[in-house]
């Protein structure tokens, strides 16, 4: 959607739903992704205009350990100050220093018109997580045999190598050890 910012008025209502592809994301832990529901206001705030606005939709990702699916819920909060006339390079008024202290971050509009795909694409790619887990202590794979370890141990985890169990067996010892002195 092409928002014009000269026509929005004290406030104006912005309610969308934009599909996404999964190639407009270009991340290679998003396997899916469902409509995002764009619902908030344009206020008008002294000279500022401010967007406020939830985002919600469903995503699936790929867990970096099992590769398995996670399936989220998103719903996410944006708040932007919109910067359309350039205003930011000139003697900062008044209002504007209050919003800046309020650590709103400044989106800048070209000509007056906001394109919200972009802006919605910019949040969906904050929302994903850098390191996708099914769960904190998600078992991974056998990088032996590639078995899902989540599902239980495979062959290769039960032929421990007898030098690492040697070693186990002296560390076990000297603990032991130090506790009956
Ligand atoms: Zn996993
Ligand atoms: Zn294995």
């Amino acid at each position: 959607m092409k928002i014009r910012l000269d026509q929005t008025g004290e406030s104006f209502d912005w309610q969308e739903t934009l599909s996404l592809s999964v190639a407009d994301l270009d991340r290679p832990e998003l396997v899916e992704i469902g409509a995002i529901r764009c619902r908030g206001k344009i206020n008008s705030v002294l000279e500022d205009l401010l967007l406020h606005a939830r985002l919600s939709y469903e995503q699936t990702l790929c867990c970096t350990r099992c590769l398995g699916p996670v399936a989220n819920s998103v719903s996410t909060e944006l708040s932007l100050l919109l910067d359309s006339d350039g205003r930011k390079d000139k003697a900062l008024e008044e209002s504007d220093r209050e919003l800046q202290q309020s650590e709103l971050s400044v989106l800048v509009v070209e000509d007056k018109i906001l394109d919200t795909q972009p802006m919605v694409i910019e949040q969906v790619q904050l929302a994903i997580p850098m390191k996708p887990l099914c769960k904190d202590d998600c078992a991974g794979l056998c990088s032996e045999c590639g078995a899902d370890l989540n599902r239980g141990s495979c062959e290769c985890e039960q032929a421990v190598d007898p030098r690492w169990g040697a070693l186990a067996g002296l560390k076990s010892g000297s603990s032991d050890g130090s506790v009956r002195h």
